[in-house]
This record gives C-alpha cells, sequence and structure tokens, in this order.
C-alpha cells in the first residue's frame, strides 16, 4: 500500500521537473504589513496547534496522512523564493470531523477535515483548498490580520490561542464564540486577504502541477454545501466577490503543461474513507473530548473551589506569554488559561460553576475592546461588564493612579460576594492602554479577610508585567 506514496521529496521534484509553468503577466501579491517577526508567527501558530490537537480529533491513519502531506509538500517546494520563510515548519494533518474545513495556522500547521476530502472531486480541489491555506500561511495573513484588529493584542491573543471554549471568570468580557478558541485572531480574513490567498494560491498551484480552476471548483462544491449558516470555511475565508472570475482570469495567465492527471491516489483514498464509520460534528467530538477529563470547565460543570489555599510564595516564577506578555507569579500559583485571559491561582482557588471559571485568590490577565474612550471611561465600561457576571460586586473606591505594564494606569478596588462560595472577596483592579488604544487589565482576587497580605503580592505581579504592544 505505502508503495503508491513515493517519497515525498521525490514527488515534489518531479511536479517541478513535469510541470513547466509558463508563467505570463500573473497578478503580483505583496504581503501585507506585519508587527509580528516569522519567528512569532512559529512560536503562535506552534501553541495553537497543540490546542487544535487537544481540541479535536487527529487522523492517525497512514494513507490519509501520507496523501495529504503529499500534496502539502508539493504545494510547499512550490512556494515562490521570496515568501519562503527558513523557520517555518510545515505540518499537515486530517481531522476526523465531517464539516467541510480546512485551516492554517501561522508559522505552518495546517489541519484539513475529513469533511473537506469526502467532499472533493479530484485531487486538484484538495490542492486548491491547500494551496489557499498555505498562501495565508506564506503571506503571513494571520498575524498581520490579528495585528490590525482594534481589539487585538497580548493577552487576547494568547488568550486565544491558548484559550478553551468557555468564556472568561468575568464573564463575556471579551466573547470569543469561535469554533476553539484560537478562531477569530488566525482564521478569519478579511476580503484582501482572502483574494491575495486565493491568487497566490493559483500560481503556486500552477508551479505544484495542478489546475488552477480546480480551486474554484472546490469553493464553489463547499458553497453548495451551506446547510445551516454555510460550511465555516466560507466564514473563516469570506469570498471577495466574483471569486471564480478572477480565479479562471488568473488561470488563463497560468499554464500547466503537465498538470497532475494521475486519481489513482485519490480514488485510493476516497474508497478508505468510505469504509471508515463516519466522522463526527466537530460540537459531537468536541464535546466527547472536554468530557473525557481534563481540567477545563465544560457548560454546567459546577467545582467549587476548595478554598485550601496555601499563602503565596515569596519565590516567583515569570511566565512568557507567547513572547506578547511577561509576568512573574508567587511560584505556587498555577497558569490557567482561558478564551480570552489567562490566569494565575494556587492550587484549591480555582474552579468552575455554570460552565464559567471562578477562583478566590489569584490574578488575571485580559483585554478589552476600546475604541474611542479615554482610560478611566475604558475602565468604568471593563468594570460595568465585570459586574454584569458578578451582581454582588459593589465598587469601593476611586481610581488611584498607578504605573501599569510601564504606563500610565489606574487602579481601584470592589468588593464581591463570591456566588461561588458565599465568601466577601476584595477585588483590585487595574488598568491601562496599550498603544492601539485597548485596554490591558490586571484583576487581582483576594478573601476579603486575606486581602491584607495579597495586597503588596498583587502590586509586586502587576510591577513585573513587562507588555511587547
Ligand atoms: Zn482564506
Amino acid at each position: 500500500m505505502k508503495a503508491r506514496f513515493i517519497s515525498t521529496r521525490t514527488q515534489a521534484l518531479l511536479a517541478i521537473l513535469l510541470s513547466s509553468t509558463v508563467v505570463t503577466a500573473q497578478t503580483r501579491i505583496v504581503p501585507p504589513n506585519n508587527s509580528y517577526s516569522p519567528s512569532q508567527d512559529v512560536e503562535l501558530g506552534r501553541q495553537a496547534a497543540a490546542q487544535v490537537r487537544q481540541e479535536l480529533p487527529i487522523m492517525r491513519d497512514d494513507l490519509m496522512t501520507s496523501y495529504v502531506e503529499g500534496i502539502g509538500r508539493r504545494l510547499v517546494s512550490a512556494v515562490p523564493p521570496e515568501l519562503q520563510h527558513s523557520e517555518f515548519h510545515y505540518t499537515f494533518e486530517v481531522v476526523n470531523v465531517r464539516e467541510i474545513n480546512a485551516f492554517a495556522l501561522p508559522g505552518g500547521p495546517m489541519f484539513v477535515n475529513r469533511g473537506m476530502m469526502d467532499a472533493a472531486k479530484s485531487e486538484g480541489e484538495i490542492a486548491g483548498v491547500m494551496a489557499h491555506e498555505l498562501s495565508h500561511v506564506v503571506l503571513r495573513h494571520g498575524t498581520a490580520q490579528a495585528g490590525k484588529q482594534t481589539a487585538a493584542g497580548i493577552g487576547q491573543i494568547a488568550g486565544a490561542i491558548l484559550g478553551s471554549i468557555v468564556g472568561g471568570t468575568w464573564g463575556q468580557v471579551i466573547s470569543q464564540g469561535t469554533q476553539f478558541g484560537i478562531g477569530t485572531y488566525f482564521l478569519k480574513f478579511s476580503r484582501e486577504y482572502e483574494q491575495q490567498a486565493d491568487l497566490e494560491g493559483c500560481q503556486i498551484m500552477a508551479r505544484a502541477g495542478y489546475d488552477p480552476r480546480d480551486m474554484a471548483n472546490m469553493f464553489k462544491t463547499i458553497e453548495k454545501q451551506g446547510g445551516s449558516g454555510g460550511p465555516q470555511w466560507l466564514s473563516d475565508h469570506p469570498n471577495p466577490g466574483n471569486r471564480y472570475n478572477y480565479i479562471t482570469e488568473e488561470a488563463k495567465s497560468l499554464r500547466v503543461d503537465n498538470p497532475i492527471r494521475d486519481t489513482r491516489a485519490f480514488n485510493q483514498v476516497k474508497s478508505h474513507l468510505a469504509q471508515l464509520a463516519p466522522a463526527p460534528t466537530t460540537e459531537q467530538a468536541t464535546r466527547a473530548r472536554n468530557t473525557g477529563g481534563g481540567r477545563r470547565p465544560s457548560g454546567g460543570e459546577t467545582r467549587t473551589p476548595t478554598g485550601r489555599v496555601q499563602p503565596p510564595s515569596s519565590s516567583y516564577r515569570t511566565y512568557d506569554e507567547a513572547n506578547l506578555f511577561r509576568v512573574s507569579v508567587p511560584s505556587n500559583w498555577q497558569e490557567i488559561q482561558e478564551s480570552s485571559t489567562v490566569m494565575f491561582a494556587p492550587d484549591g482557588a480555582y474552579g468552575a460553576s455554570g460552565g464559567q471559571s471562578v477562583f478566590t485568590h489569584g490574578m488575571e490577565f485580559g483585554l478589552a475592546r476600546n475604541e474611542s474612550h479615554d482610560l478611566q471611561t475604558a475602565t468604568d465600561e471593563l468594570i460595568q461588564s465585570l459586574s454584569q457576571g458578578n451582581p454582588n460586586m459593589r465598587r469601593q473606591a476611586g481610581y488611584d493612579r498607578v504605573s501599569f505594564a510601564g504606563r500610565r494606569g489606574l487602579r481601584t478596588q470592589l468588593l464581591n460576594r463570591n456566588e461561588a462560595t458565599g465568601q466577601d472577596e476584595v477585588v483590585q483592579v487595574y488598568a491601562a492602554q496599550l498603544r492601539n488604544g485597548n485596554l490591558l487589565y490586571a484583576i487581582g482576587v483576594a478573601p476579603r479577610d486575606e486581602f491584607a497580605s495579597y495586597r503588596s503580592v498583587f502590586d509586586r505581579v502587576v510591577g513585573s508585567l513587562a507588555v511587547n504592544d
């Protein structure tokens, strides 16, 4: 069975040797400005991919894996030199879920849903979607997009990558609502980037020996399979309009002399797929995984913090969140990643209630959208949104001016009755604006009768915070 799959390197070489592509007047694609370094792409993508592998069922099936890898390697070897990044590391995995989808993460990890393979009518169609995804990677659209978004930045991106399906402790301060935490930042693209990925993808396909028009064919197949709300792929990759026309136009300028016509491997994969049990939906698959253990709270689960909490250690440990921010916390605090925030809390101080995480001691870092307000108004709004998830919370004081993350910040205190434990607690909020205007915040929580010993800990943690914006 393996014999069909000649080594991918040989395959790639053959593809290049066989397909003498005559290129005339192809559209020149210029990657967008990007404030991240290629090595940050790699790091962010690596972390996001680790999360994907945790959340979604990856197929461990030699036939499928080597087939998709073969197509992937062939496409990668056709990436034009000016878009090659030596630090990128390309991987190609099949996710055993039913939806027609595929996605790639910064720095190279690519995931193709089994539903996409099921829907494809030819190898060229699979290659079309993969070439499109690969183009997003080499044009570095994920990080360019993340840097551009109003709400983007550190806490949110780190949280988004590291996150879970469940909202943060403080309710929907920043609502994600994506398929799995990583969603929006790296996978949802503007129409401008879509067109770039279509056109670059066409060129890569042609260089790799595929007919670029197969990309348009696959997009049509995806659109036809709309269903309720349409496939996720389309909402992440919106049609810039005219998609089929400009792909066809681009294809005309890209002659592929020896297109790949061998369909044996494709047919073999299709008949193999037909023999497998049907793939679950993404929702079924993620639900099965999330109820299968792990510390992540899933909807409705209740796990009250035990309340037996050691005092904060006097030794500190530094965490570097995806090169985006750095903070030192007492070494007996654990890092707990949520969909949009990062939390540090000691054992026994963390639990879940009604699908939301609850903590009694520790600190949480996050980011809130702020488009037009001054620091104080934005902080007022943050506190207001915190109050929505914590109806017993009351303001105790006005704002103190403090230094926060090396910039002008505000600090204030609130009193709350923790709904999960019934205890009174002090909530200390710190906030400052990032360069893009969004609000970076930290929230320290401790029971009222222990607050005196936590106040200086919060200030010390906050004092160590360094942000890379
Ligand atoms: Zn796209």
